[in-house]
């Protein structure tokens, strides 16, 4: 059995304890004490980190800690073989990292508090919490969660900050429990730890909290998600709370700076320079479109007779999509056929293209010429596109494919 300082006094960071156990866990030294103020995970709350010292036996970093059997069990950062000097009986002083702990008490203090909100405003159970690294999450027994319901609660949670309700954790027998309000049904039977906001929720809980309710610090509820039927409420509080807005100001400033204006002013001006490049962009595409036919025609002027169609062969410096509609405006013209190549990206490709009054198989000639080179690909009699040759052998593949036109006319 290993004492838990922290049921009794949440804010202990240092003790000293008697080693109990020293055994393996996943491969890593753990030690059970007699007592200590490490939080294991437990009750979606994470573990405590911090060191062990050892005296002599050194000072160990502890990596893990986990609950079982009735004890504690401290993992540490060293090899499997501890020094010989440490054993069953050994003194030792623990000191725990106070700002992680302290962050997580205020998050689970918070969490106590939302979920007694959601429950009484709205009639939100709150399903399951989970205190992550950088975020928490409540999923609530609901399948929506309006905009106005997430602000009302959010400023009510703040309201019940600022009365600076104190937190207390006392114990009661389970068959007393019919005096306790609790929120939900306890997990676990026996002495019962009951931890109240006071007067305001009353919930069965292992886990650490802050003295007052003052001490969450600033609660946020940041977004939410609907998943299986029920919602999830992500929040932060505490420090968390302020490191966000800060980092969201930063954000805002620096994005109002590039705009040469007062924050206020960013929504609109974001969505005018979106419209803007939408219109940019129709334009630019007309001009392609343009642009395109100028090259089409350019082309046709160029191209060289074979039998009764004529044949345009060239290196275009155009990206895929343009070959392709530069292939469609070539195909449009009476007897036309379009041998082109693009480098475009560093990669080659070939597309070749004709109108419906020509008779060469496109498929078959693409396929045909890229297989003389080693690459691949093919299409339909009057549309064909393929590549995997070298970018500087395209001009060779379309003299390969102007060849064949010449030798079956
Ligand atoms: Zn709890």
């Amino acid at each position: 059995m290993t004492e838990r300082l922290y049921y009794t006094d949440s804010y202990q960071t240092e003790f000293d304890a008697t080693v109990r156990e020293l055994t393996l866990r996943d491969g890593r030294p753990a030690v059970a004490l007699d007592r200590s103020a490490f939080y294991p995970t437990s009750g979606g709350q994470p573990n405590d980190l911090g060191t062990l010292d050892f005296g002599a036996a050194g000072i160990y970093a502890v990596i893990d800690v986990v609950a079982g059997d009735g004890a504690v069990y401290h993992l540490l950062d060293a090899p499997s073989e501890l020094p010989l000097e440490l054993q069953a009986g050994s003194r030792v002083q623990g000191v725990i990292d106070w700002l992680r702990r302290y962050d997580h008490m205020q998050q689970h203090s918070g969490q106590h508090l939302l979920s007694q909100l959601f429950a009484r405003r709205f009639e939100f159970e709150t399903v399951s919490v989970h205190f992550g690294a950088e975020e928490s999450t409540l999923d609530l027994d609901a399948a929506t969660v309006d905009a106005a319901q997430l602000e009302e609660a959010e400023a009510a949670a703040n309201d019940l900050v600022y009365a600076a309700l104190p937190i207390t954790a006392y114990v009661v027998d389970e068959r007393d429990l019919a005096r306790v309000p609790l929120r939900r049904p306890p997990a676990v039977s026996g002495q019962i730890r009951i931890v109240e906001i006071a007067g305001f929720d009353y919930s069965a809980c292992g886990g650490t909290h802050v003295h007052t309710s003052a001490e969450i610090g600033p609660v946020k509820l940041i977004r939410q998600e609907r998943r299986r039927g029920q919602t999830r409420v992500t929040f932060l509080c505490g420090r968390r709370a302020l490191a966000d807005y800060s980092r969201k100001h930063r954000l805002l400033i620096q994005t109002a700076a590039l705009y040469s204006t007062d924050v206020s002013q960013v929504p609109d001006l974001v969505e005018r320079s979106l419209e803007q490049v939408k219109e940019l962009q129709h334009r630019v595409d007309e001009l392609t479109t343009r642009r395109l036919a100028y090259t089409a025609q350019e082309l046709l002027a160029a191209a060289q007779p074979i039998g009764e169609d004529r044949v345009v062969t060239a290196l275009v410096a155009l990206p895929v999509d343009a070959v392709k509609t530069l292939a469609n405006l070539l195909q449009a013209e009476p007897h036309t056929i379009a041998l082109l190549g693009s480098a475009a990206g560093g990669k080659a490709t070939a597309v070749f293209a004709r109108s419906a009054d020509a008779a060469p198989h496109m498929g078959n000639l693409l396929r045909a010429a890229l297989g003389a080179l080693g690459g691949g690909g093919g299409g339909r009699p009057e549309f064909a596109q393929g590549g995997g040759v070298p970018v500087e052998r395209l001009d060779e593949l379309l003299q390969i494919a102007l060849r064949q036109l010449r030798a079956a006319s």
